[in-house]
């Protein structure tokens, strides 16, 4: 709860200030990452198979600009390009890293423009100042569509424009008027995609923020209705909700420890207020510490009362266990002289019963009963309750 409670800190303070959700806090860019980043690798991998297939149609105009170097044209689609989309495609769902998901999803196009190149620098045919389109054609088709974040974008746009430059001066002929004016064309083009899908980027992580926000914020008002604000353990309306949860499930036997700390009135009088409550803090974290944190429950009844119960367990072990929260209590030392042991106690009373042959109210009140009689036996004792030789009193 205290983690979740810093990290809506962080959010409220990113939303409210209307800051680039390009950057979030690191736990932040962890949770989105872990949330959104098996279903963009899973988009990639589906993008890279319709990548294969309307590439591979594109061997139709390979054969219609660039005839002479057919052959070529086809090993390197069939039996290079082609497999290695097919690999990047079944290794993106897999692949953890954000970074190298979009590395990979960048490979594509590098690969088809290499192939695209390749076949340019090779060809003799008089249409090969068309077929070069292909190479930046490819690139802002499949930039456009796999939406790569702009980091990504600007550098593979670089690259593809440095290989068809590269691609040019080795083929040469190329007037450098045509050259400027592709090169400017694809600039604007490809500036123009990149700057779209950043957009789209920047505004999914936005209303990932907002939905982080909501969901804390109910996670968060939900925890607090059901915890104790002294002490953090839960309160009556949590040991409803936990109480019905246990009672409805398969039969099992529930163990009730009750507490109360001792001569408490006199410690508030003495050390006041402040001490006390910082004293019950303490005590409810001796409990807290003994308990199993996923199954078990704990709860500040009231003033210095608390209450635990304990699932799968007999009144034997829950003694035990209350024992040693007991010593724990009396271990810390806080001096309290209205205590004849001289420091802080508690006196603690335990049942336990099979949650189909006993009520909640039943177990609580034979617990009760046993604390009762721990206080009256001198206080820092506990009680066990045996429910089987009294039947649960309906
Ligand atoms: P006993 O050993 O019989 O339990 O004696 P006691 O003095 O602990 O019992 P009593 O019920 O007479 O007094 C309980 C005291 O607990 C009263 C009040 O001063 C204190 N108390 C209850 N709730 C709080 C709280 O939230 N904070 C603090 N500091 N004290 C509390
Ligand atoms: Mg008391
Ligand atoms: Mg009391």
């Amino acid at each position: 709860m205290g983690q979740q409670g810093l990290l809506l800190q962080d959010v409220e303070e990113l939303v409210a200030s209307r800051r680039d959700a390009a950057a979030f806090p690191p736990a932040l860019e962890e949770r989105y990452e872990r949330e959104t980043g098996p279903r963009r690798a899973r988009f990639l991998a589906t993008i890279a198979l319709r990548t294969a297939l309307i590439y591979n149609l594109f061997l139709i105009c390979e054969y219609l600009l660039a005839p002479d170097v057919f052959l070529l044209a086809t090993i390197l689609h069939l039996l290079v390009v082609t497999p290695w989309i097919l690999i990047v495609a079944h290794v993106l769902p897999s692949v953890r890293a954000a970074r190298w998901r979009e590395i990979l999803a960048a490979s594509i196009t590098v690969a088809i423009v290499a192939q695209v190149l390749a076949i340019y620098c090779l060809t003799d045919s008089s249409f090969a100042t068309r077929y070069i389109y292909f190479a930046p054609v490819a690139f802002l088709t499949i930039a456009s569509v796999q939406r790569l974040p702009a980091v990504y974008g600007v550098r593979l746009a670089a690259l593809v424009f440095l290989m068809v430059a590269a691609a040019s001066q080795v083929r040469g002929g190329m007037p450098a008027e045509i050259a400027l004016a592709n090169g400017m064309t694809f600039a604007c083009i490809a500036g123009s995609i990149i700057n779209s899908a950043s957009l789209v980027w920047r505004e999914q992580r936005r209303l990932y923020l907002l939905s982080v926000r909501d969901q804390l914020r109910a996670e968060l008002s939900d925890s607090d209705a059901n915890a104790d604000a002294l002490t953090g353990l839960g309160n009556r309306r949590y040991l409803d909700k936990r109480a019905r949860a246990l009672w409805e499930a398969a039969p099992m036997q529930v163990a009730a420890i009750i507490f109360d700390a001792d001569h408490f009135k006199s410690f508030n009088d003495r050390y006041g207020h402040t001490r006390g409550d910082t004293c019950l803090k303490r005590i409810a974290a001796c409990a807290t510490a003994e308990l199993r944190e996923t199954s078990d429950v704990a709860i500040r009844l009231g003033g210095e009362e608390f209450l635990l119960l304990l699932v799968d367990t007999d009144a034997e072990v829950a003694e035990i266990v209350a024992e040693r929260i007991r010593a724990t209590i009396a271990a810390l030392g806080i001096p309290h002289e209205g205590n004849p042991c001289g420091v802080v106690t508690s006196s603690f009373g335990v049942a336990s019963a099979s949650t189909r042959g006993a009520t909640l109210e039943s177990l609580i009140e034979a617990a009760d009963a046993a604390l009762y009689v721990a206080k009256s036996a001198g206080r820092n004792r506990t009680q066990r309750h045996d429910m089987l030789r009294q039947p649960a009193a309906a």
